[in-house]
């Protein structure tokens, strides 16, 4: 404390000082914004003018507009000056940044490249970024440009502050995106290069595959083909090119056909096309040429297609399978059977006509108990009769020479008549019959009766724990209708596609014993179609089945 003063002195003389500060204060302010460009300061030698140049003033105003922050340091590292947007980057008020040190808004960890950074400014033009440390406690990135200014009161060192915050954060988004793009580029590539795996697996599969489909194809004894979705056919294997000396082009497409044997190619080709319409497999036989002898050999084709999972037909199968050998079989075996079942028809008559003498004569000498007998005797040989009649006629179909009647009948009468003698036969069913109106039908009547005989017989055989058949009769769309129906054991669906087949006989019948040769259907539908008709059946396992013959009321036998 000054000698002599008292402390009312001493506050007269703080009060005034703190006057001078805020005058000072405003001074500064209005420089800045270049609302004053001169001002009178009062010195030991009087008052002075400072008048600021103009040019002066100008940067003042762009140095107060800038962006970045405007700085100039003494060589002790004080702000000397600095821009209102420099003390907004710290938070701090301008009164407070002024006259103090610059490295006291350094960031604490920031020191030492701080002062390399000031050491080299004073020396030369240089830049660094560092971290400085605000008044909230928040760091901020900057950059630092640090030249020397020459003042009128010597050299100070001017500091361009940059703030990077928003620079710094678009590159910390930038890193953050590359490596998201990093690690999206990585699973994508990791991803393309399971695919390539998956896909060369695939196809070293797909052609290990072709190869074994090829090689099987080429070494089992039969003819292999595949088709186009439309029918061209598009591959053959080996067999087929040794077995017809066709080359490929030769068979590509349908120019295969070509082998077919003539009298076989129109049935064949309707079956084919039938089958390609329905996209269902298919199963025909017919004779191909080959080339070796010149000679014509039966083959069973069937072909399958191949189908999507949307039930599309990708592709179909086919194979040809040489069954010459069992159709020469069949001819010897067809030929044993007329010749044995011929041979065996004249001593079978002769034994059925001296049966019925025989019963005759005993039945006179009233010998019932001998007669009895040869009534058994006499309905086993009419069975014998009815299996030698039916071998004869398959193998008289088969040979194309069942001769038929052409007559007119009354259809109800004949129905009546059959039904009366079958009923006849069976002491455990009742049939009940139910006929329309009475037509006229062209045919042959006895060939007529022995299929509506045989569907009854059939009917009585095969329903063993029911009672009763039901024949109804319809006439629709000029055609006569018969329908037996049963209660029995019904046909197994996946069986009943053979039924009309020579010598089948589903395999419930076959285990159970029933007796029967599988000829009756065979023979039934034959004639039947020889009189343009249809015989067809509905049935079901264990529920029964109902036979019907269609027969058109016009047409006579061909
Ligand atoms: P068969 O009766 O001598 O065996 P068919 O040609 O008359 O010969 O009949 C062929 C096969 O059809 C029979 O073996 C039997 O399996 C089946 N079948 C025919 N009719 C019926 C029917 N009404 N009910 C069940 N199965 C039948």
């Amino acid at each position: 404390m000054e000698q002599g003063k008292t402390l009312q002195n001493l506050e007269e003389e703080i009060s005034g000082l703190r006057w001078q500060l805020e005058e000072a204060n405003d001074t500064i302010e209005a420089i800045r914004t270049g609302q004053i460009d001169a001002l009178i300061v009062k010195e030991e030698t009087g008052h002075q003018l400072y008048t600021l140049k103009s040019a002066d003033q100008t940067y003042r105003v762009f140095i107060e507009k800038m962006k970045e922050g405007a700085i100039t340091l003494d060589r002790d590292g004080l702000i000397l000056y600095c821009n209102s947007r420099f003390a907004t980057m710290l938070s701090e008020p301008l009164s407070n940044v002024i006259g103090r040190s610059f490295a006291e808004f350094v960031f604490k960890d920031h020191t030492s490249i701080f002062n390399n950074l000031l050491q080299q400014g004073w020396k030369i033009d240089s830049k660094g970024e560092i971290l400085l440390f605000g008044h909230d406690k928040k760091v901020l990135p900057v950059l630092l440009s640090l030249a020397t200014l020459e003042l009128d009161e010597g050299t100070a060192l001017s500091i361009i502050v940059t703030d990077l915050s928003a620079q710094k954060q678009t590159e910390r988004q930038l890193k953050s995106k590359n490596e998201e793009l990093m690690q999206a580029h990585n699973s994508l590539e990791q991803l393309y290069a399971e695919l390539e795996d998956r896909v060369e697996e695939r196809t070293r599969e797909l052609s290990i595959s072709r190869e074994h489909f090829k090689f099987l194809a080429d070494h089992i004894p039969v003819i292999v083909w595949t088709a186009r979705p439309n029918g061209e056919v598009d591959y053959f294997n080996k067999r087929w090119f040794d077995y017809t000396g066709n080359s490929l082009k030769e068979s590509l497409g349908a120019a295969w056909t070509k082998a077919i044997h003539n009298d076989d190619l129109d049935d064949a080709l309707k079956t084919m096309n039938e089958s390609l319409a329905a996209g269902k497999d298919f199963k025909i036989e017919y004779r191909f040429l080959r080339a070796a002898d010149e000679t014509y050999r039966w083959h069973s084709s069937m072909a399958v297609p191949f189908k999507n999972d949307d039930g599309e037909i990708i592709e179909w199968f086919g194979i040809s399978t040489d069954i010459e050998e069992q159709k020469l079989a069949m001819i010897k075996k067809d030929e044993f059977i007329s010749m044995a079942s011929h041979e065996l028809k004249t001593p079978v008559t002769t034994l059925k006509a001296f049966t019925q003498l025989l019963l005759l004569t005993l039945e006179k000498e009233n010998n019932i108990k001998a007669a009895n007998y040869l009534f058994k005797m006499d309905k086993q040989i009419n069975k014998l009769t009815g299996l030698i009649a039916d071998l004869l006629d398959a193998t008289k179909i088969n040979a194309g020479v069942l001769h038929f009647e052409k007559e007119i009948f009354d259809f109800n009468g004949l129905v009546s008549e059959v039904v009366d003698q079958m009923q006849l036969t069976s002491e455990t069913h009742k049939i009940t019959l139910a006929l329309s109106e009475s037509h006229q039908i062209p045919g042959d009547r006895n060939r007529i009766g022995q299929v509506i005989s045989n569907l009854i017989s059939n009917a009585f055989k095969y329903s063993p724990k029911a009672d009763e058949i039901i024949i109804t009769s319809e006439v629709k769309d000029k055609k006569q209708r018969l329908n037996v129906q049963d209660f029995g054991i019904g046909i197994p669906e996946d069986q009943q596609s053979k039924l009309f087949n020579r010598f089948f006989r589903a395999s419930e019948v076959k285990s159970n014993t029933f007796p029967g040769l599988g000829l009756g259907l065979y023979i039934s539908n034959e004639i039947i179609k020889r009189h343009t008709g249809s015989l067809t059946f509905i049935s079901q396992e264990g529920k029964g089945s109902t036979f019907s013959i269609e027969l058109p009321i016009n047409n006579l036998p061909v």
